[in-house]
Parts: structure tokens; C-alpha cells; sequence
């Protein structure tokens, strides 16, 4: 379970700016950011290409160094990637000489984790995205779909406490990647965690958050924050697709889209 009391996984940005050398100049892709996600918040970035959204899941995931402020993860600074924050890119990056099994169980090897309760977990997590008839498969037999969903038992397998998802389903077919959103809403419910998410749909970013960031580009900034609040919404239930018919799911996607238009 994640430890909700005392903020413990609360994420902080404080002043956080992150600048790159190019050679025609120096690039702001992130000016100066205050942030706070608050533990079990399902946050989607959105915004034109260009305009940070990327360099700010890799600074929470530590793969790059801000230029200016901190971040930290609790009383944590982020100081580099680490197990409390796991990455599920668009790519699957999953290992192509392991069974999906042992993509999942990899994790828990390298911390010592014994067999039999490696086995146990990798079943659960298995079961629990759909693939429990697929463990003993490699990778290349897989589907995009099944893929992803691999991936993301993978990153559960080290039960980090927020996962960071820079456009998991971007590369997937409309019907598989509806499929994919209610399983992960099924999944962030059941397991309480904290999801960062990248995004280009903003109706994606709508159907999935309980609050959307839009950026802007030049220089990079988060120029709306809004919460999202979807008919039926309850602390227990999982949103589903026909949400998405609502007249509140159609104004909030069409005054988000405007904010990304003007930005
Ligand atoms: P997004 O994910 O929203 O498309 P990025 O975070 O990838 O945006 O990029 C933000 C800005 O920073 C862009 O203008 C991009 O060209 C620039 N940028 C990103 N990575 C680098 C890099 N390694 N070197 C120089 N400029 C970069």
C-alpha cells in the first residue's frame, strides 16, 4: 500500500528550470517551475511538441539534471533515477532474450528477492494486466498492446511509489489503446499510486487525470493547471468510456485544446 499520511510521497518542484546548450544558443526548454503532486494524483502533461513535456518526466525521473531549483520526493531530493520512481517509455524497452516472466521477475532478482516469492508476484502481476496465458512468451511474440502492458508489470514488480509514462500508448491502434487507459484507471485505483503522464491527446489526458497540466512552449512553462472532475467520479470506481460522451468530458477536452491552440 502507499503510505498517503504525512505527504512521504508527496513531489515537490521548487524553482526547477532546465536549460540546453545548442549551437545556435542556449534553449530554455523549462523555465522556472513550482510544482506539487500530492500522493495517488493521476497527472497528465500536455502541450505542443517542443514545449517540455519530456524534459520534465526525465527530470522526475532523475535522467537529467535541473538547471536551476530542486525536486524532491518527500524528503527525498531527486538525485538520479531510483527505485521509488518507475519509467514506462513509449518504446517498450523490455528485454528480448527474457520470457515476459522474466522481464517482470527481473527486477526483483537483482534485489535478492527469493525465487518462490518472485513466482508468486510475477503471477499476481501477470493476472493482474491480462497476460497470465502469455509468462513463458518472449517478447518479439507479443502485440504492441501486450507489450506495453508487460512493461507496465515490469515497473510494478519493484512497486515504486509514482510511476512517470511518457506516451506508453502513443504508438498503439484506437482500440487497444481505449483498452489499455480503463486498465491502467483499474490498476492506479487498486494500487493507490501516484502516475505522471505524457501525453499529446488531450482527450486521453482528460479520460485518465485527476488534474492536467498544459504547457506552452518558448520558454517551456506550465500555463494551465486543472483539475478534472468527470461525471460518476467516485474514490472507488473506475472512470469508463462513456464518460467520454458526457457534455462536462466535451468542455473540459475543448478548453484544454483552446489553452493549447493560444499557447
Ligand atoms: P516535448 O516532450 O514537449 O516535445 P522536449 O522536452 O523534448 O519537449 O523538448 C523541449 C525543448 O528542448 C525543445 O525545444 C527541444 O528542441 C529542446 N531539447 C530537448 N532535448 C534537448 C537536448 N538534448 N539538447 C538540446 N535541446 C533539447
Amino acid at each position: 500500500m502507499t503510505a498517503v499520511a504525512g505527504g512521504l510521497d508527496r513531489v515537490v518542484l521548487t524553482g526547477v528550470s532546465k536549460t540546453y546548450d545548442t549551437a545556435s544558443g542556449t534553449a530554455v526548454a523549462l523555465s522556472s517551475t513550482d510544482l506539487v503532486i500530492e500522493p495517488g494524483e493521476f497527472v497528465s502533461i500536455v502541450g505542443p511538441s517542443g514545449c517540455g513535456k519530456t524534459t520534465l518526466l526525465h527530470l522526475l525521473g532523475g535522467f537529467l539534471e535541473p538547471s536551476g531549483g530542486a525536486l524532491r520526493v518527500g524528503a527525498d531530493p531527486i538525485a538520479g533515477p531510483g527505485p521509488d520512481r518507475g519509467v514506462v517509455f513509449q518504446a517498450p524497452t523490455l528485454y528480448p532474450w527474457l520470457s515476459v516472466r522474466g522481464n517482470i521477475e527481473f527486477g526483483p532478482k537483482c534485489r535478492g528477492v527469493e525465487r518462490k516469492t518472485r513466482r508468486t508476484e510475477s503471477d499476481r502481476l501477470l493476472r493482474l494486466v491480462g497476460l497470465a496465458d502469455s509468462g513463458d512468451k518472449r517478447p518479439y511474440e507479443l502485440s504492441g498492446g501486450m507489450q506495453q502492458r508487460a512493461q507496465i508489470a515490469r515497473v510494478l514488480a519493484n512497486d515504486p511509489r509514482i510511476i512517470l509514462m511518457d506516451e506508453p500508448f502513443g504508438a498503439l491502434d484506437a482500440l487497444t489503446r481505449e483498452r489499455l487507459q480503463v486498465e491502467l484507471l483499474r490498476l492506479w485505483r487498486e494500487s493507490g499510486k501516484t502516475i505522471v503522464f505524457v501525453t499529446h491527446s488531450v482527450a486521453e489526458a482528460v479520460f485518465l487525470s485527476t488534474r492536467v497540466l498544459v504547457m506552452s512552449a518558448r520558454p517551456g512553462r506550465v500555463i494551465v493547471d486543472r483539475r478534472i472532475a468527470l461525471p460518476g467520479d467516485a474514490p472507488d470506481r473506475v472512470r469508463d468510456l462513456a464518460v467520454t460522451a458526457t457534455p462536462e468530458f466535451q468542455v473540459v477536452k475543448a478548453e484544454l485544446a483552446q489553452a493549447i491552440y493560444n499557447a
